[in-house]
């Protein structure tokens, strides 16, 4: 069987520093703060060369929380591309804003440049700069637009841990950046976790405080926030897990080429193209074809696990029906029915991903 996520296999190969991180927090029953926490925040905003990062419960919440921090008009709109997970737009409403669907490309899936710039009003307040499967946004092209309309912007890193812009690690190029460590993110902890980071230490300590019941010290609430505190535990797990990532993120780079170079021939697919000046971290590999369904029930009679992501484009989303975008001319809303997510991971071997190769060659044969 090729999986498409195996968490157990990766738990093997780091055991011993996990039992032992999980065994010394339960030892000294220190589960909301303490020092894990710290160390996260120091070690993963320098990870992601950012001056500051805050822990937060999961990265759904991370997105509010900056928005929120932000401090922007009721009501204001915010610029969500269509194809994401329901997290990057459902935020924006949960924060007293109003989404705007703007449309994805064809060659990484990221923000479309040309579609943003024809949604924005005078009400648009922000982005939401989704960094889609791993692949950066155009974060130059981004910047120029934010600073012509004064709108800032928020990178939806859940998907981009270590990825870079022309060299720059994503997060703190825009205004704030929200991770997600969800289990199978890049960087995954035991259960939910999130984070923001951002290089404004005004906003940092908005944030810290949102996340916190609006306080500095214990019962020194200076308005209300939230709990949305990242625990001690998951932290622990996550400072033993980041040690790995670079190293599990180069693998993932190498599936991904070997996938680009070994399909490149087969004319029935068409492979996600990275940009010159991006590091991908490919979270996910997607490719788009007309034939998803019988590819997907091929590879999965010849045991090989795939995913969609996503299967309905977030304008058709019963959710989003209110918006009336469902038929909009979206790249998004016609592509989520060809897109198929092929098995990418540090627990893939290549001689496996040589196996994924030859299935599909064989299919479209
Ligand atoms: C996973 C994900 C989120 C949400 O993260 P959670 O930790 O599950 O709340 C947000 N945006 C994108 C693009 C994601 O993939």
């Amino acid at each position: 069987m090729i999986k498409f996520l195996d968490l157990q296999h990766q738990y093997k190969t780091i055991k011993n520093d996990i039992d032992v991180a999980i065994q010394n927090i339960i030892s000294s029953s220190a589960f909301i703060g303490g020092e894990e926490i710290k160390k996260l925040e120091q070690n993963f905003a320098s990870f992601q060369n950012a001056k500051h990062c805050i822990g937060v419960a999961n990265g759904t919440d991370a997105i509010e929380i900056a928005i929120e921090a932000l401090e922007l008009p009721p009501n204001s709109e915010i610029i969500v591309p269509a194809n994401s997970f329901i997290a990057s737009s459902e935020a924006v409403t949960r924060s007293g804003h109003k989404v705007v669907f703007c449309d994805c490309n064809l060659e990484n899936y990221t923000v479309s440049i040309g579609s943003l710039e024809e949604v924005i009003t005078k009400k648009t307040k922000a982005i939401i700069a989704v960094h889609l499967y791993g692949h950066p946004c155009d974060m130059g092209a981004l910047l120029e637009i934010a600073q012509k309309h004064d709108l800032k912007i928020i990178e939806d890193c859940a998907q981009a841990h270590g990825a870079e812009y022309k060299g720059k690690r994503v997060g703190a190029i825009g205004d704030i950046g929200t991770f997600s460590f969800y289990p199978g993110k890049n960087l995954g902890a035991y259960g939910d976790a999130g984070a923001i980071v951002t290089n404004d230490e005004e906003l940092a300590i908005k944030c810290k405080m949102i996340a916190n019941h609006g306080r500095i010290e214990k019962y020194n609430h200076v308005f209300e926030g939230r709990n949305s505190r990242l625990d001690n535990l998951q932290a622990a797990i996550l400072n033993v897990k980041l040690n790995h990532l670079e190293n599990w993120t180069n693998h993932r780079i190498k599936i991904a080429d070997f996938y680009l170079e070994h399909l490149k021939d087969v004319p029935q697919i068409v492979l996600p193209k990275r940009s010159e000046w991006a590091r991908q971290v490919y979270h996910l590999f997607v490719i788009r074809t007309n034939k998803r369904e019988e590819l997907k029930s091929y590879l999965s009679e010849q045991n090989i696990q795939t995913g969609i992501h996503y299967p309905i484009a977030l304008p058709k989303l019963k959710a989003y029906d209110y918006l009336g975008k469902a038929e909009a001319d979206f790249n998004a809303n016609n592509t989520d029915k060809m897109l198929l997510s092929l098995p990418i991971g540090e627990h893939l071997s290549l001689e496996a991903v040589e196996i994924v190769v030859a299935a599909i060659k064989n299919f479209f044969k």
